[in-house]
């Protein structure tokens, strides 16, 4: 029962918010009394359009009070399982070998985190990185090693790159071979998913999952599942994620640059853009370079930002569910 101080309190915040209408990110109930958990508006915002399925299979966790390190990781889960999409999961494009490598990481609100990357024949990397997370005492497994341990976790083994993927990735290399051409990684083949949740106590968690750039060279390893480069979060400011070109995202630390330009004063907003103009000012030649930066604050604020124009995010909240574009640099 709620002691009559805090029934006063409560009342008055009501007030001042106008608690008639639903909730939205930022209208923070602050219910800093005695030892009552904090209570906060769930929010959930992904990268592309994929972000759509992910976001509402992570809100039916968050809308039932769920944690949002569940929620991210049931959110990109959907992306993943997804064998039409093919930068994510293992429906996902091949390097130039023909293998489908995966890479993903998941980081909570006590800031710790699991990463698997260059995963070869295992469904939902994800639910690897938070086993990394939660059953071992390293964040990073790669390759055999990750794949080794997500058997021994009772992870599926599923044979990539699924037929339709193999027929593209033949016909690609036929191609190459005819035009004499050095292989070239695809630029528009790519498409992270990118998740950051707030959860009813304002916790704040963040889950990234990609197959990579299609046909990259075998052995490659983006931003994707490195933290503070795919992504970061700390609890006491806010998480952010990217997506596009990794080996870009990686030189500046990203996800990380901007949780701490966060930390200093700037909006997620305007954290997300001036990391994209750190990444533009590191870069002579910024051909074909798109690198984009998703934001939350501690506050349910969200920002973006990329350097060309075209990429977008999805945002579910209690009243919400849309996609929204982002502010960028430059038109391609
Ligand atoms: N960041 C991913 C990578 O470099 C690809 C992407 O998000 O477009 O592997």
């Amino acid at each position: 029962m709620l002691k009559r101080r805090t029934f006063f309190k409560l009342g008055l915040v009501g007030t001042a918010i106008g608690l008639t209408k639903p909730l939205e990110a930022g209208e923070l109930i602050k219910q800093s009394f005695d030892s009552e958990p904090k209570r906060s508006t769930p929010i959930v915002i992904s990268t592309w359009n994929h972000g759509l399925a992910a976001n509402a299979e992570a809100w039916k966790v968050l809308e039932n009070g769920g944690s949002a390190i569940d929620a991210v990781e049931k959110g990109v889960r959907v992306t993943e399982a997804d064998l039409t999409n093919r930068s994510v999961g293992i429906g996902g494009m091949p390097d130039r070998d023909g293998h489908v490598t995966l890479d993903a990481c998941i980081m909570d609100d006590k800031s710790r985190c699991g990463s698997v990357a260059f995963l070869e024949g295992i469904d939902h990397p994800i639910s690897v990185a938070r086993a990394v997370m939660e059953k071992t005492q390293h964040v990073m497994l790669v390759g055999e090693g990750a794949r080794q341990f997500a058997l021994d976790q009772g992870f599926q083994k599923i044979k990539t790159p699924i037929p339709e993927v193999n027929k593209q990735w033949k016909e690609w290399k036929k191609e190459q071979k005819e035009l004499n051409k050095r292989p070239e990684i695809n630029h528009e083949n790519h498409d992270t998913i990118g998740m950051l949740a707030m959860d009813a106590h304002g916790n704040l968690s963040g889950a990234c999952t990609t197959s990579g750039w299609a046909y990259k060279m075998h052995g490659r390893v983006g931003d994707s599942p490195i933290i503070g480069a795919g992504l970061f979060v700390d609890n006491e400011i806010g998480a952010a994620c990217a997506t596009g070109l990794g080996e870009a995202i990686i030189r500046i630390a990203g996800s990380h640059t901007v949780v701490e330009l966060m930390r200093q004063g700037y909006s997620p907003m305007d954290a997300c853009r001036l990391a994209v103009e750190r990444i533009i000012s590191k870069h002579d030649d910024l051909t074909n370079l798109q690198c984009c930066f998703l934001a939350i604050d501690k506050n349910g604020n969200v920002g973006a930002h990329s350097v060309y124009n075209g990429f977008n995010y999805a945002l579910k909240m209690v009243s919400t569910e849309k996609m929204v574009d982002s502010p960028f640099n430059r038109n391609w």
